[in-house]
């Protein structure tokens, strides 16, 4: 018997079935590809174990052009956040309005003003360039930006009470997810924690026993992800502020979300708003950009002039400032509050939050029947009405209405787990990936975030279950 032999790889790039693949991916790259290819092969050939259809040129291109389409796929990818949690951390959280959009390819493309006056011709401060929008929508003295709000409350802790005490409620010293945590974040900021009260309760005396000649400042901060019930109680902030006053110190608020209106006022539950937070006294406040703001990645602190001045004097404020994109993105953001009439038409993550869900529901009974197509006899596939979050910490136990197509699948309860966990693969695996969750033996696609309808359809005929 003859033995086999691998094709050369002069031969090989030469092959027609490869010479698509040098005009789209380049010399370089197809080389590599090819001899990490033969090298595999070459035991298999030599066991005698490979036939000669599996070493054809034709194959072996089209092993190698699957390789470099894999290479070449960009990490960064879209996926369908079906999931029911709109603002997910994990999956980026908010959706950017197309003003920001715009205002972030101006940004990327051109040169521009990020810190030079064009009014005096002299060197100018990034701030300035949202100062005047926040400072409206806030009723705030003053404002810096920085990178994200955990970056904001350490520079704001740093700046205001390092080698001080800072004193807080044992029932705020929180953990917010990817190890965000308050005492953490106060160590490393230099301010000593001097924690009060306790766990469920906290009272006005228990902070102004803790104050001393030691104090730096007093900090309050946003319960976001976790809501404790029953016997409770907390010094209202007016309160807290007019104490931390009489003793010159200053208050600081995270209120992790923020708002910067009132979103009662489309039927949302109520989240405390920045201007609030100020009218009550708190001189520092710290919020996120791309919660419910609806922005970009960003950390606002806006408050009093003195301290915000002190702040943006912190050699830290240098390593954690925001970059052009983010600015440009985050005024073009503001700008829409200034007409609140059309802002749930045109931030997106406002129109996906307050989605009625009848409409939700017409959806999931619309795309009900071409699912259960694809899905075939093996899976009950039902639209039913299903319960969704905010998410990235604003109100954690309140519930959006919402829809959902809701995929069980027929077979006996202990194969379920495993039969669930394929589906889910397999949806990951589509070409936007479809993420959804799994709960109570069934697979929900909750359809809020559901914008794009048709690349969702077209994509469903490349499902492929295992059994
Ligand atoms: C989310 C959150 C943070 C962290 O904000 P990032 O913008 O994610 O850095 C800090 N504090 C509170 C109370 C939060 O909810």
């Amino acid at each position: 018997m003859m033995s086999l032999r691998l094709p050369s790889i002069d031969g090989l790039l030469r092959h027609a079935a490869c010479v698509p693949l040098l005009a789209r991916h380049g010399r370089e790259s197809l080389l590599a590809s090819l001899r990490q290819l033969l090298d595999e092969l070459r035991p298999g050939v030599l066991s005698g174990q490979l036939s000669a259809v599996e070493i054809s040129p034709e194959v072996l291109a089209g092993r190698v052009g699957e390789r470099l389409a894999q290479q070449q796929r960009s990490n960064v990818r879209r996926v369908f956040n079906l999931t029911g949690t709109v603002l997910h951390t994990n999956l980026g959280r908010a959706l950017l309005p197309d003003e920001a959009i715009e205002a972030v390819q101006m940004a990327a493309r051109y040169p521009l003003n990020l810190e030079f006056d064009l009014a005096s011709g002299k060197r100018g401060d990034r701030d300035d360039l949202i100062e005047g929008l926040i400072r409206e929508l806030t009723g705030a003295e003053a404002v810096t930006v920085v990178n994200n709000n955990a970056a904001a409350v350490l520079l704001t802790l740093n700046s205001l009470g390092a080698r001080k005490e800072g004193i807080i409620s044992r029932g705020e010293l929180i953990e917010i997810g990817g190890a965000f945590r308050i005492p953490d974040i106060m160590a490393r900021a230099g301010v000593r924690l001097h924690e009060v009260g306790t766990t469920n309760r906290t009272h006005a005396r228990d902070y102004e026993a803790a104050i001393s000649p030691r104090s730096g400042l007093i900090m309050r901060v946003h319960a976001s992800n976790y809501s404790i019930e029953g016997f409770t109680a907390r010094v209202p902030t007016a309160e807290l502020a007019e104490l931390a006053h009489r003793h010159a110190l200053p208050l600081l608020e995270d209120l992790g979300s923020g708002s910067l209106l009132d979103l009662t006022r489309w039927g949302l539950p109520a989240e405390p708003t920045v201007r609030q937070a100020l009218l009550d006294g708190a001189d520092i406040v710290t919020f996120s950009g791309d919660k419910l703001l609806g922005g970009p990645q960003a950390g606002l602190i806006v408050g009093r002039k003195e301290l915000i001045a002190k702040i943006k004097k912190n050699p830290l404020k240098r390593a954690l400032r925001v970059d052009k994109l983010t600015l440009a993105a985050l005024e073009a953001v503001l700008g829409l509050y200034r007409d609140p009439d059309r802002l749930a038409e045109r931030l997106p993550s406002l129109r996906l939050l307050t989605r009625p869900q009848a409409d939700i529901f017409a959806q999931a009974s619309r795309l009900q029947p071409a699912l259960a197509e694809v899905l075939g006899e093996g899976w009950q596939v039902r639209a039913v009405e299903a319960l969704g979050m905010i998410g990235s910490g604003s109100q954690p136990v309140a519930r959006l209405p919402s829809a959902a197509l809701c995929l069980r699948p027929h077979v006996s309860k202990r194969l379920r787990g495993r039969c669930l966990l394929n589906l889910e693969a397999a949806l990951r695996a589509l070409p936007i990936p479809v993420l959804g969750r799994i709960d109570d033996d069934a697979l929900w696609l909750d359809l809020r975030q559901l914008d794009d309808e048709p690349a969702w359809l077209a994509q469903l005929p490349q499902l492929q279950v295992e059994p």
